[in-house]
C-alpha cells in the first residue's frame, strides 16, 4: 500500500471514520499517533507524518493515543472488514443487498450486520449509502444530469436517493446542480463593526456570508447564486437555527476568540472544496500565503487558482479568506475590498479581551 499524503491529510482535517483502519497519523510534536477520526485538536499538516501500522508508527518512536486507542481498535475489528470496504467502494455502483455483502465477507448476514456495525458505527447498508453519496457528489460536480448521475450511483431509482441525500449534501441533488431550484433561502442583514454583513441560510446551513454597501445589492448578490430559490428576509426574533447562526456570528464580531464552526450550504468543486477546508484550519490572528495554501493541500503548481478559490469563496469570515496574502506579503485581493481585509487582519491580531 502506498499513502496518498493529500487524500490522508484530507481524511485527518475532516475526521473521516471511513478511513480508520486505513491509515495512522503521528503528530511529531506530541509524539502520538493516532487514527483518521480522532476527536483530539487537529495538529498543523508540518507537524503529521502517515503510517500503514502501529507497528510502522511505534517503530519511528512514537506511542499511542489514548484517545482513540489504535491499537484496541484494530484488535476489535473482524479481519474481513478492510476488504470488504474496499470491495463496497469499488463496486457501490452496483445493487449490493445484504446477501451478496456477507457472501463477499464470507460470514453470516446476522454477524456481517452485527459485527460491521460495531466496529464502523454503520449498518452495511449505511456504509454502502454514504460511498454512492460520495460517488453522486463527483458526478454532479463534473455537470453530469441528475439521473444519469443517480444511477451511475448505483441508486437505481430517484426516490431512494431523495430518501438520504438532502442531509449530506444540504441541498436537495437537482437543487445542488440547478440554482436552487425549490430552495427556501432566508436572510437578514446586520450592522457589524466592518459594515453590513448580509447572512443567508437554507434549513440545513448557512450559503451566503457577505459584506456589502446596501441591502437590495447583496440580495442580488445571493439572487445570482441561487436563481431559483425562493428568498425570504427575516426579521428579529429571527426563527431556529437561523437565530444561533446568527448570534455565532455576531459573537465572534463582538469578541473575536468565538468559535465559528457553523453547518455550511456551499456548492463547490473538487478543488474548491480542498482550498476552502485548508482555510478553515488556519487560526486567527495567522495569515497563509496563496503558495502556502498551494503547498498545504499537496497542488504546489496552483497558487493561482487557490487565489482564485478565495476570490470565489461566498462565505466571509466562515471561510476566512481574508487570512490569504500575496507571497511578497502584499494583501492581495478580496472580494469585499482590500481595506476591508487590513481591518479584518489587524482587528484579529490585536488581543481579545481574555486573551
Ligand atoms: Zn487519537
Amino acid at each position: 500500500m502506498l499513502l496518498n499524503e493529500e487524500i490522508c491529510w484530507a481524511a485527518v482535517r475532516e475526521r473521516d471514520r471511513f478511513q480508520d483502519g486505513r491509515f495512522l497519523y503521528g503528530v511529531l510534536t506530541t509524539r502520538v499517533y493516532c487514527r483518521p477520526s480522532c476527536a483530539s485538536r487537529r495538529p498543523r499538516r508540518e507537524n503529521v507524518r502517515f503510517y500503514e501500522s502501529w507497528q510502522a508508527a511505534e517503530a519511528d518512536g512514537l506511542r499511542e493515543c489514548l484517545r482513540c486507542r489504535p491499537k484496541q481498535a484494530e484488535s476489535r475489528q473482524p479481519d474481513w472488514l478492510a476488504g470488504l470496504c474496499r470491495r463496497i467502494e469499488a463496486r457501490c455502483d452496483e445493487p449490493l443487498p445484504l446477501a451478496e455483502l456477507s457472501r463477499m465477507a464470507g460470514v453470516s448476514a446476522f454477524h456481517l450486520q452485527r459485527q460491521f456495525k460495531a466496529a464502523t458505527g454503520l449498518t452495511p447498508r449505511q456504509y454502502v449509502h454514504q460511498c454512492r453519496m460520495a460517488l453522486l457528489k463527483t458526478g454532479l460536480r463534473v455537470g453530469t444530469s441528475v439521473t444519469e448521475a443517480v444511477f451511475a450511483a448505483g441508486y437505481g431509482s430517484m426516490s431512494r436517493v431523495y430518501e438520504g441525500a438532502g442531509a449530506a449534501l444540504g441541498m436537495t441533488p437537482a437543487q445542488y446542480g440547478k440554482g436552487g431550484a425549490g430552495l427556501a433561502i432566508t436572510w437578514a442583514v446586520m450592522r457589524t463593526r466592518f459594515g453590513l454583513l448580509l447572512v443567508a441560510a437554507t434549513d440545513t446551513g448557512l450559503c451566503a456570508v457577505e459584506f456589502g454597501a446596501g441591502e437590495a445589492e447583496m440580495v442580488d448578490r445571493v439572487r445570482c447564486e441561487f436563481p431559483k430559490a425562493t428568498m425570504t428576509p427575516l426579521a428579529q426574533p429571527y426563527p431556529q437555527p437561523f437565530h444561533d447562526w446568527a448570534a455565532a456570528l455576531e459573537a465572534y464580531l463582538e469578541d473575536r476568540r468565538a468559535v465559528l464552526d457553523l453547518p455550511l450550504t456551499v456548492r463547490a468543486t473538487a478543488f474548491q472544496t480542498l482550498v476552502w477546508n485548508y482555510l478553515r484550519t488556519i487560526p486567527r490572528g495567522e495569515t497563509r500565503s496563496y503558495q502556502e495554501v498551494a503547498r498545504e493541500i499537496g497542488r504546489p503548481s496552483a497558487a493561482r487558482a487557490v487565489a482564485r478559490a478565495c476570490a470565489s469563496n461566498r462565505l466571509a469570515l466562515l471561510i476566512p479568506c481574508h487570512r490569504v496574502l500575496r507571497g511578497d506579503g502584499e494583501l492581495g485581493g478580496y472580494r469585499w475590498g482590500v481595506a476591508r481585509k487590513q481591518a479584518l487582519l489587524d482587528w484579529e491580531e490585536s488581543p481579545a479581551a481574555g486573551d
